[in-house]
C-alpha cells in the first residue's frame, strides 16, 4: 500500500545570507535531486527557509540516509499529512514513537504544535494537550514520559493553510553550505587518515572537491591506489562529481632520491607534488590546494617546512587540519566513514625513500640548489602526460560528456 510522506529539510547557516540566499538556496536544492536521484516518486517545493519533498513511505529509510551525507542540510525530518482529528494524529505520532522504544526503558517525549492557520480551532497548547495525553494513554504503561525539557522524542505538528503534518523525530543532518557555491578545490589525497578529512571539511564549506594521489605503484605496489580511489568513493558520497587525478611519481620520487641531498628529500617531494597539484588544479578550474598537513605532525609538516613548500606555488593552500592534533582528525574520520579504510596496510616507502634524518628547518636556497641536480620540469611534465582521471560521480560524467575511464593530459605551466 502506498502510503504519502513529507519529508522536511531544514538548513541554517544559508538563513543568514541576506541578498545571496537565494543563490545558496538553489545550489543546496540542486544537491539534494542529485543525492535522490532515482529514488521514485519524488516532488520537490521550497516554501520559505525550508525544502520539502512528497514522497511515499517506502521510499524513507533511502531518502533519509542519503540526506545524512548532504552538506548545508541542518536537520530534516519525515511527516504524515493528517485529518482534523485528534484521534487521528495521536494514532500517526505512536506509529512514529513506537520503533523508537526499547522494552523496559523510559523515553521522554513531547509534543510541538505550531498553528498557522488561525481558523484552526484549537490553540497551539490545546493540541499539544489533546495529542500527548491521547498517545501517554496508550504508551505510557511501556515506559514514555513527557518531558517538555529534555525529550528524546520531540513529536511536531505543523497545522498550516495547506494541512495538518505530524513529523517524527528531526534526525540531524552535517550542516554547513552546499557543495558548490563555494567553487572547486584540488585535495592532496594520500590514503592516509588526514587527507581524507581535510577533503570532508572543505565539502562542508562548500566546496567540491577534487583529487590528486602520487603513486609511486612500482616501488610500493597497487595497494595505495586501490586504498585511494576506494576513498575517493567513500567521500564523492557526500558531494558527487569527484575527479581523482593519479599521477605516477616513481620517477621523480628516484631522481629525488638519487640526486639530492638526503635529508631535503621528503620536502623535495612535497614541493613537486604541490608543483604538480598547482598545473592541474588550475587546467580544473580550482581555486585552491587542500592537504592534511597539521602543524608539527611529522618533520615535513614544521612551521618552516610548510613555507619551504608553499614557496613553490602562487595558489592558495587550505589546510584544514592545521590546528588538529591526531586524536581529533581520527574521530572525524571514523564518523565519516573513511578510517577503516585509511588503516589498511600500505607498503612502506621509508625504507627506500625515506632519509635517515630527515631536516626539521630546511632553507628555500639550499632546496632549490638541490633542484638544479636533476631534471624537475622534464619529469613533471611527463608525470602528468601519464595522469590517470578517474571520474567518479554523475556530474562529472556530465560536464565531460563521452570521457569515460583514463584520459591522460598533456604539457601543464609547472
Ligand atoms: P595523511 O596525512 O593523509 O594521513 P600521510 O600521513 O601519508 O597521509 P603526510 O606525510 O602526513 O601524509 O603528508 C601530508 C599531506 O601531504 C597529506 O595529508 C596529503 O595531503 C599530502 N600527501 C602526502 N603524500 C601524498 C601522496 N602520495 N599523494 C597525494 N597527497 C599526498
Ligand atoms: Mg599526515
Amino acid at each position: 500500500m502506498n502510503i504519502p510522506i513529507t519529508i522536511l529539510i531544514r538548513y541554517d547557516e544559508i538563513g543568514l545570507k541576506g541578498r545571496n540566499r537565494r543563490f545558496f538556496e538553489s545550489c543546496l536544492l540542486s544537491n539534494i535531486k542529485l543525492a535522490l536521484a532515482g529514488v521514485e516518486p519524488m516532488h520537490f517545493h521550497m516554501p520559505h527557509g525550508r525544502i520539502l519533498i512528497d514522497t511515499d513511505l517506502s521510499c524513507a529509510e533511502e531518502c533519509t540516509s542519503r540526506l545524512s551525507r548532504v552538506p548545508a542540510v541542518a536537520s530534516f525530518s519525515v511527516g504524515r499529512k493528517v485529518e482534523a482529528d485528534f484521534d487521528v494524529m495521536a494514532a500517526v505520532g505512536r506509529e512514529m514513537i513506537e520503533p523508537h522504544m526499547v522494552p523496559g526503558k523510559e523515553l521522554k517525549f513531547c509534543v510541538r504544535a505550531q498553528r498557522s492557520d488561525k481558523l484552526f480551532p484549537h490553540t497551539s497548547p490545546e493540541i499539544n494537550f489533546e495529542v500527548g495525553s491521547r498517545i501517554m494513554h496508550d504508551l505510557s504503561p511501556r515506559g514514555l514520559t513527557v518531558d517538555l525539557k529534555n525529550a528524546k522524542f520531540i513529536l511536531e505538528i505543523e497545522v498550516g493553510m495547506k494541512g495538518i503534518y505530524i513529523f517524527d523525530n528531526r534526525k540531524a543532518g552535517i550542516r554547513g553550505l552546499p557543495v558548490g557555491c563555494s567553487g572547486n578545490v584540488l585535495c592532496l589525497l594520500s590514503g592516509g587518515i588526514d587527507s581524507p578529512v581535510a577533503a570532508y571539511m572543505m565539502m562542508r564549506r562548500g566546496c567540491r572537491v577534487h583529487a590528486i594521489f602520487f603513486d609511486n605503484r612500482t616501488f610500493l605496489g597497487r595497494g595505495g591506489y586501490d586504498k585511494v580511489v576506494k576513498l575517493g568513493g567513500i567521500l564523492n558520497r557526500f558531494q558527487m562529481g569527484m575527479k581523482l587525478f593519479i599521477v605516477p611519481f616513481q620517477d621523480i620520487q628516484v631522481a629525488i632520491r638519487d640526486n639530492c641531498k638526503d635529508k631535503n628529500r621528503v620536502v623535495l617531494y612535497r614541493r613537486m607534488m604541490y608543483r604538480i597539484a598547482q598545473a592541474v588544479a588550475e587546467r580544473n578550474k580550482c581555486l585552491g590546494l587542500v592537504t592534511g598537513e597539521s602543524v608539527g605532525q611529522v618533520a615535513s609538516q614544521t612551521l618552516e617546512n610548510l613555507a619551504a613548500v608553499n614557496n613553490v606555488v602562487r595558489m592558495t593552500v587550505l589546510r584544514p587540519l592545521i590546528g588538529m592534533d591526531k586524536q581529533e582528525i581520527i574521530g572525524n574520520a571514523m564518523r565519516i566513514g573513511t578510517y577503516e579504510t585509511s588503516i589498511q596496510p600500505q607498503p612502506d616507502c621509508c625504507s627506500i625513500f625515506m632519509p635517515q634524518r630527515p631536516a626539521t628547518r630546511s632553507r628555500i636556497t639550499d632546496l632549490e640548489a638541490d633542484e638544479m641536480a636533476y631534471p624537475m620540469e622534464t619529469l613533471g611534465m611527463q608525470a602528468i602526460e601519464n595522469m590517470e582521471v578517474i571520474e567518479m560521480g554523475s556530474l562529472a560524467v556530465r560536464e565531460c560528456a563521452g570521457s569515460s575511464g583514463p584520459r591522460p593530459m598533456s604539457s601543464p605551466d609547472l
